[in-house]
């Protein structure tokens, strides 16, 4: 089992690390390799997406992805902008289908701005589709606008599209993920808009034939917005597009709590995928050891269970997580008071001690 780490910049070699120990004390033979990726294959190689570093990730069997960026990096041109890596991956390695799970773990239920009843017990799945709508779609870019009330001035311009292989196979991922949970496929659109999404939701209720098990609703993009804030807990799966879920997904993180205990998988139509927190390099903490590990640690769990067949092995992982937010052990971001403020390292640790003192497969 081969794994390309590719840690990153600000915070992510500090939490990839963490992830890397609680991998190293499972007692199975992984093949780790590092690459520079980002803002540091810029600095290593001149490109954010090094040729050595996407050829060690078409060769895995899964990614361990940190996270990108860095504000001294916004000068450059676009493509060289650290990114751009993300982007290439997701390309290049066809990661179309993004898992993002939102749990509020009962310790945690103090951290998030929602109150406790709306938010306690909170279990649901955002699926994204990665690799289409306006973040791709071509023509794009800053022209003179050819018609309209300000026709002649300068303008910026984006195409939103999606073919209907594109919506059948992120539809057909997110009908089975919900087979394997409540049930229930809420998918998101502005079908009263835009014509890509009516489009969208004519291809979900032609798919839906084939999964009779699963109750299929269709929710406005803005209704969500509101919606998973008001009862998150109504939800199941939701499933929606590249724009709408990269937003809707960091607004049911902070249902969470935090940020930092977001994990994320990216996978392909063979589920090799690109595991990594949901959040950012957070440059503003970048250094501190003061990062939130457990989002990283969770996609390291998330990697066992969805591209290594290793489901007893990420459940070891997410127990010990549990068990430390039972002992009490709180990074900055998810602390509550009467509980005990750790930095990175010593979070890490926590879950290795964990791991160590609880109950081993088979
Ligand atoms: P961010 O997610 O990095 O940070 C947002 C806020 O959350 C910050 O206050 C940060 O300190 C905090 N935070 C994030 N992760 C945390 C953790 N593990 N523990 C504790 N606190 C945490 O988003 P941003 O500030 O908008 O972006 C920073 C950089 O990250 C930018 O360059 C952006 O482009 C990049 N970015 C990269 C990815 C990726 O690599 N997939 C995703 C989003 C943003």
């Amino acid at each position: 089992m081969k794994i390309a780490v590719l840690p990153g910049d600000g915070i992510g070699p500090e939490i990839v690390k963490e992830a890397v120990k609680v991998l190293n004390v499972l007692g199975e033979k992984f093949e780790l390799e590092e690459a520079p990726v980002g803002g540091a294959g810029y600095e290593a190689k001149g490109h954010p997406l090094p040729d050595s570093t996407l050829a060690l990730a078409k060769e895995a069997d899964a990614i361990l992805f940190g996270a990108v960026g860095d504000w001294k990096y916004d000068k450059l041109e676009r493509a060289l902008r650290p990114e751009q890596a993300i982007l290439g991956l997701r390309k290049h390695l066809q990661l179309f289908a993004n898992f993002r799970p939102a749990i509020c773990y009962p310790q945690l239920t103090g951290a998030s701005s929602l109150k406790e009843e709306i938010v306690s017990g909170l279990d649901i799945l955002i699926v994204r589709e990665l690799n289409g709508d306006i973040y791709f779609g071509a023509p794009r870019g800053v022209r003179e606008a050819p018609d309209g009330l300000f026709a002649g001035s300068k303008e910026g311009f984006d195409t939103m599209r999606y073919s209907e292989p594109e919506v059948r196979r992120i539809a057909h991922v997110a009908f089975q993920a919900a087979q394997k949970r409540g049930k229930k496929l809420t998918s998101v659109d502005k079908a009263n808009v835009l014509e890509t999404s009516q489009f969208w939701k004519d291809v979900m209720i032609d798919v839906s034939k084939e999964y009779a098990d699963v109750e299929l609703s269709h929710m406005y993009v803005d209704n969500a917005a509101m919606q998973l804030v008001k009862a998150p807990k109504s939800f199941d799966v939701i499933v929606t597009g590249n724009m709408f879920g990269d937003i809707l997904s960091d607004e049911a993180a902070m249902l969470t709590g935090s940020i930092g205990m977001l994990p994320s998988a990216s996978l392909d139509k063979n589920n090799k995928g690109l595991y990594e927190p949901s959040h950012g390099s957070a440059p503003d903490i970048a250094g501190k050891g003061v990062a939130n590990p457990l989002a990283t640690i969770l996609s390291a769990a998330m990697m066992l269970r969805y591209s290594l067949n290793k489901a007893d092995q990420a459940d070891r992982i997410e127990n010990a997580v549990r068990k430390v937010l039972e002992q009490g052990y709180r990074t900055g971001d998810i602390l509550t008071p009467g509980c005990k403020q750790v930095g990175t390292v010593a979070m890490g640790d926590a879950v290795v001690a964990a791991l160590r003192n609880g109950p081993r497969p088979g």
